[in-house]
């Protein structure tokens, strides 16, 4: 290609103005279609100059045509993918054939009478990410088009695409139901992050900007705005990085790896020059480069190269809003909102109405992206990892967001809908069925009591307190309100979110956790290193023991917060009772600084430890007469009991939770809590699934911790069991050769009506 500067774009411009002009005529649309067709024929010497709407059903139509039959148009349709022109809008990229004939694929289409013209140049006409159109010309000879020609021609179908838009043409609802990017399935996959359904309309999180103007008056203006805008975006950039905004690592990172290949991507730049230069405005050049990049992106499967150009992608958007001024203004919310995102911090998150916000789903995020964390506190379901969502979603279409199965419907078929609405229904009365039991108590058959807990993080979590009618807080995992702020919490600040915490609760225990980071918990400014194995590497206590300023300084807001009630603690991931009698002493040192201080204190103090780590099992004697409580975090206890990784999406079915080992494990360490009085909790998610909550009360568990929504069905399989009788099937089963004890257990639930 010529550089840019030799290039002489006067030609461009000229046509750009008269067809601005020829869109401005108050023709009927079909009529400036077909004069537009004879000014690009007539100005770019071709022969043929045709343009295809995408019609619903994902065809292409010929709309208008200078040089084929003139019968055709209306009549000429071809699927997406078939001949050149289906190919164009296949992969969303332009083609320059000299040789059509020879092209592999070429298809004949005699009512055109096309047999004539032997080269062809074709445009995808793009708007909002998607293919609405073909924008073609032909030659008899075989020709040769230049880069430059190709540029002018991708310029008009920036104008084309307008004319479409303006549903003068095509029915913007049938234009809605014709899915642009053709080749994609409307049922898209992705990577459960939350469970759930949702039915509601699509807001895409960066929204897209509606360029007014695509022809500019003076490009020498268009230039300038250009500057500014950039200039603009820079310091916004800069004001991102060096200021408190910036809510998580993840996200940090990213606008530091954007603004990087920004600074080096003069290139990028370049194009947007160029675009202005064939006469488009600011915005309209912006986008073209956009529609570019992103044809490019679909070719591109290096999964490096792909995040580079999604960073690109992301300060296009960015671009585009300076230029036009457009702000994300949620208070435009649907009612029924899910939100689309490529990615997002939870700050951003929690700026949207939450009565509104009815599901999320993003381009990346994993189970442990903070703002999948913030999206389960609002129980909402959370779709992550759904591959270029963004380019197949517009704002305002109508979306099923199955969480539960990983998918999500973009404009879903009436079957699709009905299906939903009927699992959705039936959820919301087995809720009502839950919420009935509410006040109910936690009681089996045998008049066993149970202790039904929540497990909480966040502030929003404690409202289900109340609506679940839980017993008060098993696990309150400090680390949460850590990971959503920008810096570290001095002790005023931890204080005040455990006096909240403990006020929400109001007469209820809460079981706060020491910080339990590392591992795949980062916080944004804790530098915790790399390990090999994190989940096994430098994590939760033995960060706070490395670490004992900021474990004092926990155990001082705890003490703080707690004046005149009950404080419960207990430390994550103990190995070694020296480690659990190390962090204690901690705290008691804080407990005597207080009194040296004539602080008031809590009422009462009830140290504990985690059982997540094997070990501890043969110290139990030496452990159970220094704590006061003993809580099972199952999660990482069954990991390491079987050295299994649960991340590992390979291993993700190897073992299951109702293995003999796990029945014969928690046995052991039921009879040695209840010998030595010790209180016993099971935290882990395996204690809020019904069928595994069965195993562990007929064991002899009597509290248990889980999230909120566990809370009913829990409730109601407890209500139905008899746990003396289930005992005696799990000694007979427990030391079973087999991999699973769930058929046997799931098979005595049915036969003795226990409800799962
Ligand atoms: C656990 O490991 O079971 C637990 C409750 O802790 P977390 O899931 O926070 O690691
Ligand atoms: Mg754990």
């Amino acid at each position: 290609m010529p550089s840019p500067s030799t290039v002489d774009w006067s030609g461009a411009r000229r046509l750009l103005r008269r067809l601005r002009d020829l869109m401005a005529a108050g023709t009927a649309a079909e009529e400036r279609l077909n004069q537009t067709v004879r000014l690009i024929a007539s100005d770019m010497v071709a022969e043929v100059c045709s343009v295809y709407i995408m019609r619903a059903g994902e065809v292409l139509e010929l709309f208008a045509t200078e040089g084929l039959n003139p019968e055709a148009v209306h009549k000429t349709r071809m699927r997406v993918g078939e001949g050149l022109i289906g190919d164009i809008a296949a992969h969303a990229r332009a083609i320059a054939a000299s040789d059509a004939w020879s092209h592999p694929n070429f298809s004949y289409r005699p009512e055109t009478g096309e047999d004539l013209f032997r080269s062809l140049m074709g445009v995808p006409i793009m708007r909002g990410g998607r293919v609405a159109g073909v924008l073609a010309v032909q030659n008899k000879a075989q020709r040769l088009y230049t880069d430059e020609e190709l540029e002018t021609l991708e310029t008009v179908a920036m104008v084309l695409a307008e004319l479409i838009a303006s549903g003068d043409l095509v029915n913007p609802s049938e234009a809605i139901l014709a899915d642009a990017t053709a080749i994609v399935p409307r049922r898209l996959d992705g990577l459960r992050l939350n469970a759930g359904l949702a039915i509601g309309t699509a807001l895409l999180h960066s929204p897209r900007v509606t360029i007014r103007q695509m022809v500019a008056e003076n490009p020498a203006e268009e230039l300038e705005r250009l500057k500014t805008a950039v200039a603009e975006m820079h310091s916004q950039l800069d004001t991102l990085l060096t200021g408190s905004d910036v809510m998580a690592s993840g996200e940090l990172q990213d606008v530091m790896e954007s603004y990087r290949m920004f600074a080096q991507d003069r290139g990028w730049l370049g194009r947007i020059r160029e675009a202005i230069n064939t006469g488009l405005t600011a915005e309209a050049a912006v986008q073209k480069t956009q529609n570019d990049m992103r044809a490019r992106m679909r070719e591109v499967t290096d999964a490096y190269l792909r995040e580079r150009l999604l960073d690109l992608e992301d300060l296009t958007g960015r671009l585009l809003t300076h230029l036009s001024g457009a702000v994300l203004d949620t208070s435009e919310m649907p009612p029924d909102a899910i939100v689309f995102a490529r990615a997002m911090g939870p700050a951003e998150l929690l700026d949207y109405d939450r009565a509104k916000l009815k599901g999320l789903v993003l381009e990346e995020g994993s189970a442990t992206s903070h703002v999948a964390i913030v999206a389960r506190a609002l129980d909402i379901p959370v779709l992550g990892r759904v591959t270029d969502v963004l380019d197949r979603v517009e704002t305002g279409d109508q979306i099923v967001l199955d969480g539960d199965n990983g998918q999500v419907f973009v404009r879903p078929g009436q079957d699709v809908l009905d299906a939903v609405r009927h699992s959705m229904q039936a959820k919301a009365e087995l809720k009502l069925r839950y919420a009935a039991t509410r006040h109910l108590p936690a009681m089996t058959r045998d008049g066993q009591s149970v202790e039904l807990l929540l497990n909480a993080g966040l502030l929003i979590d404690l409202a289900h307190l109340e609506e679940t009618g839980a017993h008060g807080i098993g696990l309150y995992r400090t680390e949460i309100p850590f990971m959503v702020r920008s810096s570290y919490p001095n002790v005023a600040t931890q204080t005040e979110i455990y006096r909240k915490v403990l006020e929400a609760a109001d007469t209820r225990a809460v079981t706060f956790r020491t910080l339990d980071i590392g591992g795949d918990k980062a916080l944004p400014y804790f530098d915790a290193g790399e390990d090999e194995n994190p989940a096994m590497g430098w994590r939760a206590i033995r960060i706070g023991l490395d670490r004992p300023i900021m474990l004092r300084q926990q155990v001082r807001a705890l003490i703080r917060a707690a004046v005149g009630r009950e404080l419960k603690v207990m430390f994550p991931m103990v190995a070694t009772v020296e480690e659990y009698v190390r962090a204690r002493s901690l705290l008691d040192e804080e407990l005597t600084r207080a009194e040296d201080r004539h602080e008031p204190m809590p009422e009462r103090i009830k140290v504990g430890a985690m059982l997540e780590v094997p070990s501890l099992m043969w110290q139990m004697p030496q452990l159970l007469s220094r704590v006061d409580f003993l809580s099972v975090g199952s999660n990482d206890l069954l990991q390491f009991l079987f050295a299994w990784d649960r991340g590992s999406p390979r291993l993700s079915d190897r073992y299951d939770t109702l293995n003999p080992a796990v029945l014969a494990f928690f046995d052991d360490l039921v009879r040695k809590a209840r010998a030595a009085s010790v209180p016993l909790t099971l935290c882990g998610e395996m204690a809020g699934r019904p069928l595994e909550a069965m195993m562990l009360l007929g064991l002899g568990f009597r509290a248990l911790s889980m999230t909120a929504a566990a809370i009913g069905p829990v409730k109601m399989m407890t209500r139905s069991l008899d746990a003396r009788q289930l005992r005696p099937l799990l000694d007979q089963v427990m030391h079973r050769p087999v991999a699973s004890l769930r058929g046997t257990l799931r098979n005595y639930a049915r036969d003795r009506g226990i409800v799962l």
